[in-house]
């Protein structure tokens, strides 16, 4: 296969992911997709409004959803200011990403095929999504519907235990999105290139241990089932170690090279 239109990422939040992102990025020459990125920026967006109140105020437990959004903007002082929704958007993706919960499938799917969309739906490694079954079957009726095609899914695996002994260590460049482990990768303390001059080092505010063990098990009752479904599909299915003994970028490009039946380097065929 060497016309390769979409390949989507998946793995459990910590599994390793980005290294084996960037090489598809580079291989097949695809731009980055990813969910997580799309509701950090709303979450940047909630964060720059500083409300410093309780979010579950907003959250109605009897009916299982928030309030409407008019009465949300009301109790925040927002309504008719510009910006208003994506107030609105970060505040709830804040309020689920900060649990370690998933993001409900009906505001995913819709952000998701929008920013697919203004990628003209092809040419992306898709990072992060699908995550549930029913994001499984939005993905493939919409790549049908949009008549592109899903060459590949490469599962990332890895134990809990050593994702959670490397997310709590993880720290990320706001700038550049560059990640660094405070044991294993430090950031450094001199800036070297144009990004790290502004670098800005900062931990997810996802990453501590209550939320990640909340994701781990969000993967474990949700996940897995998108993982079924697409394998009954027949989406081409690639599952690669996260964790390699000797970790390097040629031994994570050689890992996912022999799992795709890719040639080592040189011209792109699956
Ligand atoms: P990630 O950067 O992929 O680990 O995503 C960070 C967080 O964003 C997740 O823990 C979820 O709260 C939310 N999220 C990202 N992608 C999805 C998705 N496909 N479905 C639901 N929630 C998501």
């Amino acid at each position: 296969m060497d016309d390769v239109q979409n390949v989507v990422v998946m793995g459990k939040s910590g599994a390793g992911k980005q290294p084996r992102v960037d090489f598809l990025i580079r291989r097949f020459n695809l731009k980055q997709l990813s969910t997580g990125d799309i509701f950090r920026h709303y979450l940047g967006l909630f964060k720059e409004f500083a409300y410093a109140g309780d979010l579950a105020a907003f959250y109605d437990s009897a009916a299982n959803d928030f309030i409407p959004d008019a009465a949300i903007m009301e109790q925040l002082g927002i309504i008719g200011r510009p910006g208003a929704d994506d107030i609105v958007l970060g505040l709830k993706a804040t309020y689920y990403v900060n649990q370690g919960l998933f993001v409900p499938d009906r505001i995913t799917n819709a952000l998701f095929e929008s920013a697919f969309r203004a990628m003209d739906f092809r040419g992306a490694v898709i990072d992060g999504f699908p995550r549930t079954r029913e994001q499984a079957e939005f993905l493939l009726n919409l790549m049908q519907r949009e008549g592109v095609k899903l060459d590949a899914v490469l599962l990332v695996e890895n134990e809990d235990e050593l994702i959670i002994n490397r997310t709590l260590g993880r720290r990320i460049c706001k700038s550049c999105g560059e990640l660094f482990h405070m044991e294993f990768r430090p950031p450094p303390h001199e800036r070297q290139n144009e990004c790290l001059k502004k670098c800005d080092i900062v931990q997810r505010s996802d990453d501590n241990l209550e939320s990640l063990k909340k994701r781990l098990s969000e993967f474990r009752t949700k996940t897995r089932p998108a993982i079924d479904y697409l394998r009954e599909q027949g989406t081409p299915f690639f599952p690669v170690p996260g964790n390699l003994p000797n970790y390097s970028k040629e031994a994570v490009e050689a890992s996912v090279c022999e799992v795709m039946g890719l040639a080592p380097s040189g011209a792109a065929s699956i």
